[in-house]
């Protein structure tokens, strides 16, 4: 075989090779034009070598931030080092569709690229090849995983029940508020209420019915709150609700306001219609409860005296005194 014949064989396999590579291989002088565009990159972009050898990447491609890019190619034509761009800084380089449009869930193709310095005889980096994989699988993965347990977390803080937070997550809360309250000392009240003579609707009623207020109550208590409030199911048929920036003076409006709302609803079961009412105890925060279990305390105390006190109404754990 003479001397050109086997150049032009090994030519031929180095392209097949570049050809069938499932990798995009793209080589750049140091004025960004292109000198070498793989068939990866010619499947993907639909451009053709012939349209882009010799000519500048950022014409083609100016969905590319050139200052961003060139800034990443920096350290690699100055210092010969590579660079990487993995897709959770920036999810590609190339925009190009997904290669798989049926089972893939991204309207594009995610991407890590990794850029690495072609040395010349005299060892000066005068090119740079960029090669670019095909993460969108990896990527799909990831981000479904990431997204069925951000959904696990907020499930595992949710009650079944009435769709405000469970007692677990509403406890956390309270001392994530109570720690933030001793270092600013807020304004901030902890609400505890609970239904009166419950046993009574189930009793009469059955445990179907007395779910049922249950789930109504937790509606009207999301009425009668702000977004920012934190309420949770703390037992049963008992509440618990954080009021963030409220004196007691106003948190007993508010209370007061969904006393009123709970005292004139009635659920309807079946053919009829029960009424309920609940009490309500109401705690401030104040530096002196050395711990979060004694300010809820407080506000438990209030509640029992709202009981004691005839039911169906709103006591407050320092009436007059934090005035
Ligand atoms: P009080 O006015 O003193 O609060 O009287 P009460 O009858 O409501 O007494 P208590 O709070 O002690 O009773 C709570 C009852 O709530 C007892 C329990 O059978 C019932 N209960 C607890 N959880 C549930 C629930 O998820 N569904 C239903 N239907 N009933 C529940
Ligand atoms: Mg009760
Ligand atoms: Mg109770």
């Amino acid at each position: 075989m003479n001397k050109d014949i086997q150049e032009l064989s090994e030519l031929h396999w180095q392209q097949d090779l570049l050809g069938s590579i499932e990798v995009g291989i793209v080589v750049l002088e140091k004025d960004f034009s292109v000198a070498v565009w793989n068939q990866f990159m010619e499947n993907h972009s639909s451009v053709r070598p012939s349209q882009i050898i010799g000519k500048n990447l950022f014409s083609l491609f100016p969905e590319i931030d050139e200052t961003w890019f060139k800034r990443k190619c920096d350290p690699v034509f100055n210092m010969g080092s590579p660079a990487f761009i993995i897709w959770e800084q920036r999810p590609y380089v190339f925009k190009f569709g997904t290669s798989r449009p049926i089972t893939s869930a991204s309207d594009y193709m995610y991407q890590n690229v990794t850029i690495f310095p072609l040395a010349s005889i005299t060892g000066e980096t005068q090119r740079i090849c960029v090669l670019v994989y095909d993460v969108t699988d990896q990527a799909m993965a990831k981000q479904s995983i990431e997204g069925l347990n951000a959904r696990l977390q907020e499930v595992s803080r949710i009650d079944g029940l009435t769709g405000l937070y469970n007692r677990r997550y509403w406890q956390e809360r309270f001392e994530r508020e109570y720690k933030m309250a001793m270092r600013n000392d807020p304004d901030v009240c902890a609400i505890m209420l609970d239904i009166d003579h419950f046993k009574k609707v189930n009793d009469t009623h059955g445990h179907h019915a007395g779910d049922l207020v249950i789930k109504r109550l937790a509606k009207l208590i999301t009425l009668a709150t702000r977004e920012t409030d934190i309420c949770g199911r703390y037992g049963g048929e008992e509440f618990a609700i954080i009021l963030p920036d409220t004196t007691e003076k106003t948190a007993k409006i508010m209370a007061e306001r969904l006393r009123k709302l709970v005292s004139l609803d009635a659920v309807p079961y079946e053919d009829i219609k029960i009424k309920y009412t609940i009490s309500i105890g109401i705690a401030q925060f104040t530096s002196d409860y050395r711990e979060a279990v004694l300010w809820l305390e407080d506000a438990d105390k209030a509640l029992y005296e709202a009981k004691e006190g005839g039911r169906n109404r709103v006591v407050l754990a320092h009436e007059g005194s934090l005035e």
